[in-house]
């Protein structure tokens, strides 16, 4: 394993007999039971190929009950569980450590129903993003989220949800925690936990379903998502934006709030070096419609119901950062075709970093005006170590984020993933994050990834109450070990 930390199977575990593939075979078709070494490889190792796992077992249940069923023999019989949706999470929370069984919702892809008033949306967890929104888009309406992790790669709500996903429309929608209205969860003994409401007010009792919003598979398993879907804007519009130096950026984006005000709905950079890896490694790298090469790249997009308005709008806000020299390029898509090339330059970066070969991925949120600084620390750092450029240790280092949203996503390409190359960049990105206020995790969770540092960015206190909660869920602890909680 090529986890942060290094740690033992827990002999408490009980190890897979024939009795219990019996019981799993008495409740799942042989279709949905995976065993052979071929099949079980794609779920035991993550996307970023980074954290391998050693399951002999993948199950896949098409209804909540099944889940239920399957559940509750696991606790009965203290089998541990990993849930996993579509494998796409980047620090190895869906993937086994051991032999862990591991429970997929790929089969739980129904759309239950559909509210055209109000736009309430309730589906099977294992529904893909994607999917959702186009389904949504029939209607008129649009997810409330969107992340790079569609298309080609296939993350679903249930996996969303445990991860609290952020991603490109948070700036305009918000967090999940405000859109997601109801969950249905299984409980690891085996209770289902049905609040599928569709209400959008609704005060009675603590808001169980938010302790499932980020959960990472640790209390339970999501079977069921009731989400608020807004109106799909009638009126989109992007502008790529070339700008010279962070200041400019974080200029940029105060003009641009200021003056498109309530129809900016993404604002999004990234670096030189992030365009370079995108470049090397993908066909849309040479689709960048500006002049020249630039330190940084913005995206504004606006979303609104009267296109001449927000035309007008961009327009001038373009024309006044060109003149006042804030920028130095910008060009403004002319129709969906050119602005789905836009964001597929943006939305490559993550997958130019996967193809790059072995990349760190960090995912931190601080105040915007130090965000690009971690950047410039870590790469000085590397520098006066003498382990930074081609053929050294650390090849390159990649700034880019939700700008809007105070997050920075930045990515250490090494030349392996070894413990010398993690121990450059780890504590030390995590001790400056606490130094500046910032969270280690911005949005991609805490997995087998970040646990061990979790204390960076928690009290004390908050750690123990959620080591209390999560054995009230979670009395035998089955559910998703070794991961999220630093080991004690
Ligand atoms: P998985 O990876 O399968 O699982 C993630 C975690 O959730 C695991 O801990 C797993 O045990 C748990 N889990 C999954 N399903 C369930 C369930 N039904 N019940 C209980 N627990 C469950 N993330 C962002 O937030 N913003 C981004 O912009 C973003 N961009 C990305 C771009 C790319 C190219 C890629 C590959 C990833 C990106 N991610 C991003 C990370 C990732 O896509 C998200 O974390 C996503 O929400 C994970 O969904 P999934 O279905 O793949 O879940």
């Amino acid at each position: 394993s090529k986890s942060a930390y290094k740690t033992e199977r827990d002999p408490n575990f009980k190890e897979l007999s024939e009795q219990d593939l019996a019981f799993f075979k008495s409740v799942l078709p042989p279709s949905s039971i995976v065993q052979d070494e071929d099949n079980l490889s794609n779920y035991n190792i993550d996307w970023l190929k980074r954290y391998q796992g050693h399951s002999k077992l993948v199950l896949k249940p098409s209804t909540t009950e099944q889940v239920s069923k399957l559940l509750k023999y696991c606790s009965d019989n203290r089998i541990a569980v990993v849930p996993q949706g579509g494998n796409t999470g980047v620090v190895g929370g869906g993937t086994p450590v051991f032999d862990e069984v591991i429970i997929s919702t790929s089969n739980m892809n129904n759309i239950r129903s559909f509210d055209a008033i109000s736009g309430s949306l309730v589906c099977d967890a294992g529904c893909i993003l994607e999917n959702l929104d186009n389904f949504l888009a029939e209607n008129g309406h649009i997810m409330p989220l969107d992340l790079g992790a569609k298309g080609r790669q296939v993350c679903q709500i249930g996996g969303n949800v445990s991860t609290n996903a952020g991603g490109l429309r948070y700036l305009r929608y918000g967090s999940l925690h405000g859109n997601v209205l109801g969950l249905e969860v299984v409980l690891p003994d085996g209770t289902i936990l049905n609040n599928m409401s569709t209400l959008r007010k609704d005060n009675t009792g603590y808001d169980l379903k938010q302790l499932f919003i980020g959960a990472e598979g640790t209390l339970g398993i999501v079977t069921g998502v009731s989400i608020a879907s807004p109106k799909r804007p009638k009126a989109v519009n992007l502008a790529l934006l070339g700008v010279d130096s962070f200041d400019q950026v974080i200029a940029t984006f105060k003009r641009s709030k200021d003056e498109l005000c309530e129809i900016v709905s993404a604002f999004e950079f990234w670096d030189q070096a992030s365009i370079n890896l995108v470049q090397k490694h993908l066909a849309v790298g040479s689709n960048i419609p500006l002049q020249s090469s630039h330190q940084f790249y913005v995206l504004v997009e606006t979303s609104g119901s009267n296109k001449e308005h927000d035309d007008e709008k961009l327009g001038q806000l373009l024309e006044g950062l060109i003149t006042d020299g804030i920028i130095q390029d910008g060009v403004l898509a002319q129709d969906t075709t050119q602005i789905r090339n836009l964001w597929a330059i943006r939305e490559g970066i993550p997958e130019a970093c996967s193809k790059a070969g072995a990349v760190y991925m960090y995912d931190i949120s601080m105040p915007v005006s130090v965000l690009y600084k971690l950047v410039e620390d870590l790469k000085t750092r590397f520098q006066e170590k003498g382990v930074f450029g081609e053929g050294k240790l650390i090849k390159s280092v990649t700034g880019f984020g939700h700008m809007g949203d105070g997050n920075l996503h930045l990515n250490v390409e090494a030349d392996a993933f070894t413990p010398e190359a993690t121990g450059l960049i780890e504590p030390f990105i995590y001790e400056w994050t606490a130094e500046n206020s910032g969270s280690i995790s911005a949005e991609h969770g805490l997995g087998r990834m970040k646990n061990q540092y979790l204390h960076y960015t928690k009290a004390p206190e908050m750690i123990d109450l959620m080591r209390r909660l999560k054995v009230v869920f979670d009395p035998k602890g089955i559910m998703n070990p070794y991961k999220f909680f630093p080991s004690s």
